[in-house]
């Protein structure tokens, strides 16, 4: 029996995908779990028979590893549906707990799921002020210690972010929001930084499974016991009230597997991530015109690399190279049919030419230096191809 047409998908030859950063490959044993949580244990956690019991058991203790993750109590972890629905939580839910208005100061690099929830509030009348970034992409402490009012009541900065891998230093972030604006909360959006670079200190921390190796369809929300959250999904109270909603078991536990397994072998696979990504910086550094966006390698997380190919269309260079079955981004979706309009590398001060050619390559432990070196030969061949065509 074939399956039905709503579901059938056409089958893709990827060869190399260098574009971890926008999701990732499921872990078999992630899936496996999941499957389990869906045929087996499917039974729903708030009811009161003993199956029911045990599931609700195993998400507590699927908490608990995703918790350990963050370096916070499993009590201060509450599962969402994905990154975006932490973020808009944390900044919607945290102020709509406080009273009156006042100032929200974000980073000037946030994901939309940051930055256009901030443009929201200011529409709600919120004095809403973006901290500007270096060059590297990471904010600039002393710019943003300017715009910490004392009627500041909610700063929101990114842990790592998304399309140069920067790094904030989120441990000094909080020291500032701590000394110039004693009120507010510090909400951080971790989604690229969980399991790959130290846990930091902050009130909300924000994470997404499918970045991990986790099924899509669940992310997590730290929130630091003491912090209040007015949901706006009202139900059967789930997750401590904060958000009601049938517990995803499947999902959830499909994320804890994923989550123990990158525990487990952190080491090993950070170090292979990050020779990836060495041996492709290397490799396409032979090419003239070529520069890096965002830190250098040392400084930057190890997963991400952004590079700009002068002379190049960024968006056509993607589309020639994953017609070869090489897939990487132009950094932000959103952006890549408007030229000049990469917000994040607008606030870095990458613009023009540097902008139109840049390309956002993101890497898992599955990747390998072999698909490193493949891959720079057939982005050396395309930018000496679209080079050539954009002289004639
Ligand atoms: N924040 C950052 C930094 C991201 O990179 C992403 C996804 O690309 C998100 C938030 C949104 O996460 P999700 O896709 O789980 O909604």
């Amino acid at each position: 029996m074939g399956s039905p047409s709503f579901y059938r998908m056409e089958m893709i030859t990827i060869s190399i995908y260098f574009d971890n950063s926008a999701t990732t490959a499921v872990l078999p044993a992630a899936a496996e779990t999941a499957l389990r949580y869906m045929t087996d244990f499917y039974f729903n956690p708030a009811a009161a028979y003993s199956a029911s019991v045990n599931a609700e058991r195993d998400v507590s203790a699927a908490r608990a590893v995703i918790a350990a993750g963050m370096n916070a109590d499993p009590g201060e972890v509450i599962f969402t549906s994905c990154g975006t629905e932490s973020n808009n939580t944390a900044l919607f839910g945290s102020l709509r707990a406080m009273h009156g208005r006042g100032r929200v100061v974000i980073s000037g690099t946030e994901h939309p799921s940051v930055y256009e929830a901030a443009m929201d509030l200011k529409e709600q009348g919120y004095d809403v002020q973006l901290a500007p970034v270096d060059e590297t992409g990471r904010v600039k402490l002393p710019e943003l210690a300017e715009l910490l009012t004392r009627d500041t009541r909610l700063v929101s900065c990114m842990h790592v972010n998304n399309e140069s891998g920067a790094i904030n230093d989120i441990n000094s972030v909080y020291a500032l929001v701590r000394r110039n604006a004693p009120d507010a909360l510090l909400h951080v959006d971790g989604v690229q930084a969980y399991m790959k670079v130290p846990p930091v200190k902050c009130d909300l921390y924000s994470v997404s499974g499918h970045k991990l190796h986790a099924p899509k369809g669940v992310g997590a929300l730290y929130v630091r016991r003491g912090v209040r959250i007015k949901p706006f999904l009202l139900g059967g109270g789930q997750e401590g009230g904060m958000r009601s909603g049938t517990t995803n078991t499947p999902a959830i536990m499909g994320f804890a597997a994923a989550v123990s397994d990158f525990a487990e072998h952190r080491e090993e696979y950070l170090a292979n991530i990050l020779a990836v990504k060495t041996r492709l910086f290397e490799d396409l550094s032979r090419i003239r015109d070529v520069r890096l966006n965002g830190p250098a390698l040392s400084e930057a997380a190890p997963h991400i690399l952004n590079m700009s190919f002068m002379g190049v269309r960024g968006e056509v260079l993607l589309n020639a190279l994953s017609e070869k079955g090489l897939y990487v981004s132009t950094g932000s979706a959103c952006a890549a049919h408007k030229r000049g309009k990469n917000r994040i590398l607008n606030a870095m001060g990458i613009t023009g030419d540097r902008q139109d050619g840049a390309i956002r390559f993101s890497f898992s432990h599955f990747n390998t230096a072999a698909e490193a070196d493949t891959a720079a030969q057939m982005i050396e061949e395309q930018v000496a191809l679209l080079r050539r065509f954009r002289r004639r």
